[in-house]
């Protein structure tokens, strides 16, 4: 594939466009990036495959032949150990159809109630899809491992991340700046590998 000009990255998450903008910047490669709302609406998809791998190439590929354009998507979620993976690809609604991420780490807390430390590890996966429009397809992964602390602690991030603790840290990573969770976290790994792999392109 030769560099493209301009990408979608399909999702309406403002946070995970500026992202990947910004990681494109510090990498040096010119390449535009869209999001949905950039773009004329379409149906998406509903993200029914059971692997992050597969719902992210479900949302590239529709977005790569709605918009004719080289179409990016990620998948992420949690995985706990003591719950067999789970929540997965369901993290988002772990906790029912209209939960809020408060509900849902309620109820993570729950089902880990009495779980020691030493059986209490997690990951946070993310997979990142690219499909082009005459379909090539390739897949970047990232993991971030960890464990699930006893009670939640710090303010930003979103979803799990005040009951997260990132392996070797001793704090959430809701208690890490951006850039701090963005060098080791899940996605900030697969979105860096498909910035290396358009920078290999460029040059
Ligand atoms: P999505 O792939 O961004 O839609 O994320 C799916 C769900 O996984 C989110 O709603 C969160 O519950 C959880 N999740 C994914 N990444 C993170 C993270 O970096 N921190 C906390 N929760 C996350």
């Amino acid at each position: 594939m030769r560099l493209p000009e301009r990408i979608v990255l399909a999702t309406n998450n403002p946070k995970k466009l500026a992202e990947l903008r910004r990681m494109l910047e510090a990498g040096g490669v010119g390449v535009e990036v869209l999001g949905l709302s950039d773009l004329p609406r379409y149906p998406e998809p509903a993200e029914t495959e059971r692997t992050f791998e597969g719902n992210a190439f479900l949302k590239a590929t529709a977005a790569a032949a709605e918009t004719g354009l080289v179409a990016v998507a990620d998948d992420s979620g949690l995985e706990v150990a003591e719950l067999n993976g789970m929540p997965g690809v369901r993290s988002a609604r772990w906790a029912g159809p209209a939960c809020d991420d408060e509900d849902n780490n309620a109820l993570l807390l729950a089902q880990l109630d009495g779980v020691p430390a030493e059986r209490r590890t997690a990951r946070f996966v993310c997979a990142l899809a690219m499909v082009t429009p005459d379909g090539e397809r390739r897949v970047w992964h990232g993991r971030m491992p960890g464990r699930i602390a006893e009670a939640p602690t710090g303010d930003g991030g979103f979803g799990y991340d005040p009951l997260f603790l990132p392996a070797g840290l001793d704090v959430s990573s809701a208690e890490l700046t951006p850039a701090e969770k963005d060098s080791i976290s899940h996605r900030g790994i697969a979105v860096s590998a498909f910035v290396s792999y358009l920078a290999e392109l460029e040059s």
